[in-house]
């Protein structure tokens, strides 16, 4: 295989920092990281209390870096008009596409707006600026977790794209065969868009077990079980972490996966050696 067929499309996804510090970091992150050549990069908007400013401050400065970027765009609690006058700054700031999520209400509480579901938001967005935007939207190999049952998850999945979508992101995971599940039941409801995995280097047991509780991701028992009992010992689970998820991208791409997607965390060093092991960098 050469260097070119070896090519796998990445994108890599930052939360936008909420110091002046913070911004520095993640402007030298990226310059270590755009040497991967990455499709586009995407801005999580509202997790941990960001601001949609934060968001497109972070977007833009990556535009003006001259790679692609796209905001993560969540309508819970949203109006119509709210959604519009958005819509709207993102097209004056020259933003071509757009990560469509319906997102959680703050602790569980509070109204959920105009728009029920994210395939609410993307109809809306297409009504609203055609083929303007390209969108992406979330999927969920393991189920969301508020999903009635893995059918119904699918089928709401599938609905986003009916609805609009052009591609889309998966939670991650650590578990392959619920990854190829997934992209067959979709095809099977005629969804025929990109559905690019979501990768989560490992880095950090404590963070990566906070966050699998909070989001419904799973982390296998075998997994889990090694990352406790290397306790304190950072070395050993970044070795350990390194060799897992680079063993599931590499199972990803021989399954067909059309590109894969980092949850950088605004770390630029696990998501390099992922790819240095995968040829990608
Ligand atoms: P939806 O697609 O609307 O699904 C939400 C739930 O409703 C699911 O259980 C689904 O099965 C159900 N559902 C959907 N449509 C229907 C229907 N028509 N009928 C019945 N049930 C339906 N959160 C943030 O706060 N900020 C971020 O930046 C962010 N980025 C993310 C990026 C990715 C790639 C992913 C995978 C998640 C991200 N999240 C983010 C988390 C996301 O906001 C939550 O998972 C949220 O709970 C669901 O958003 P969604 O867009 O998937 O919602």
């Amino acid at each position: 295989m050469n260097a070119t067929e070896n090519r796998l499309p990445i994108s890599l996804e930052f939360f936008p920092p909420k110091t002046p510090e913070g911004v520095d970091k993640l402007a030298a992150v990226r310059a270590q990281l755009f040497a991967l050549q990455p499709e586009y990069c995407s801005v999580t908007y509202g997790a941990g209390g960001s601001t949609q400013d934060g968001t497109l401050q972070t977007v833009q400065a990556i535009l003006s870096e001259g790679v692609d970027a796209a905001p993560h765009f969540s309508c819970i609690g949203a109006t119509r008009e709210s959604v519009r006058a958005q819509l709207a700054q993102f097209r004056q700031l020259g933003i071509r596409r757009v990560v469509a999520l319906r997102g959680d209400l703050p602790s569980g509480y509070g109204s959920f707006g105009e728009f029920r579901h994210a395939s609410d938001l993307v109809a809306f967005i297409r009504a609203e600026t055609g083929d303007h935007f390209h969108i992406e939207v979330a999927a969920y190999p393991e189920m969301h977790p508020q999903a009635r049952s893995p059918d119904a998850d699918v089928q709401a999945f599938a609905a986003k794209v009916r609805a609009g979508a052009n591609a889309a992101i998966t939670q991650y995971f650590f578990n392959g065969d619920a990854y190829f599940r997934f992209v067959d039941e979709a095809r099977k409801l005629g969804v025929d868009v990109p559905i690019v995995p979501g990768i989560m280097p490992i880095t950090n047991s404590s963070q990566l077990m906070r966050f699998s509780d909070a989001c419904g991701a799973e982390i296998p028992r075998w997994i889990r079980l090694r990352l406790m009992a290397y306790g304190d010992d950072k070395a050993s689970i970044q070795a350990f972490g390194l060799d897992v998820v680079s063993q599931l991208c590499e199972r990803l791409r021989a399954g067909g996966a059309p590109g894969l997607h980092f949850y950088t965390m605004n770390q630029a060093h696990a998501t390099l050696q992922i790819c240095q092991r995968l040829g990608l960098a």
